[in-house]
Formats: structure tokens, sequence, C-alpha cells
């Protein structure tokens, strides 16, 4: 949790169009693209642009409540899309707790009943 935005991680260059993504929604606030190792069908992250924050705590207020409304947005529309039977909606703040990609990002992964999360 220590360290400084490093502008080399893998959502810093998807969002500067240096790595390719599937992207499934973008304003100027955020932008939403599909997860490369689903938990779960329909597994979505969700990034807030124009910002250097690694994880939540890092985040200017003024600019996480717009980015959170684009994470409604997106969960919204993956409800929509797939009508799971519940919706995760997490994300993790350093190493020890999971995060492996250092620039904010929610995760979005629908749940089916009885079904396991897994790749
Ligand atoms: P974290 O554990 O940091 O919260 O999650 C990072 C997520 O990013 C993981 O679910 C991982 O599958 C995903 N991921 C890692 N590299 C890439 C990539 O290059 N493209 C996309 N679309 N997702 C990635």
């Amino acid at each position: 949790l220590h360290d400084t935005y490093d502008s080399t991680n893998i959502f810093a260059k998807i969002l500067r169009g240096e790595m390719p993504a599937v992207k499934v929604y973008e304003d100027d606030t955020a932008l939403a693209f599909m997860d490369v190792f689903p938990q779960a069908e329909g597994h979505t992250l969700v990034i807030p642009k124009d910002v250097e924050a690694r994880n939540l705590l890092e985040m200017p207020p003024e600019k996480l409540g717009p980015y959170m409304l684009v994470v409604q947005k997106v969960a919204k529309a993956v409800e929509a899309a797939l009508k799971p039977d519940g919706l995760v909606v997490t994300q993790f703040n350093g190493a020890p707790a999971g995060q492996t990609v250092y620039h904010l990002h929610f995760h979005i992964i629908p749940r089916i009943e009885g079904q396991a999360l897994g790749r």
C-alpha cells in the first residue's frame, strides 16, 4: 500500500490505447471492459480515467462520486444483460488484500445460484 502510482500498469496502458481491451462502456470519467480471466461469465472491470490512484484510498474524493456513478451504471447494465441471481461489486487494496493491478478498479461479477466462482 505504500508505493507510488506506476503509469506502466496494464490498466493505464489500456486507457492510453497501448493495450487492447473489450470495452463495454466509456465516458469522460471511466472505462469499463471485460476481465481477461473472468471469474464468471460477464465479469467486468470499471476503472477511473485521468487519475493516478492505485486504490480506493488514493482516489481524490471529488472524483470518487462521479466514478462510483459509472460503477453503478455498469452494474445495472450487466444485471439487465445477463439477469444473474446476484452481483458481486468489489475491489482490493494492496497485494495482501488480493490486488494484482495497481490502478483502481471495481470488479462486477455476476453470480448464478449454485455455481462456483472460477476461471
Ligand atoms: P485485482 O486482483 O487487482 O483486483 O484484479 C485485477 C484483474 O485484472 C484480474 O481479475 C485479472 O484477471 C484482470 N486482468 C489482468 N490483466 C488484464 C488485462 O491485460 N486485461 C484485462 N481485461 N484484464 C486483466
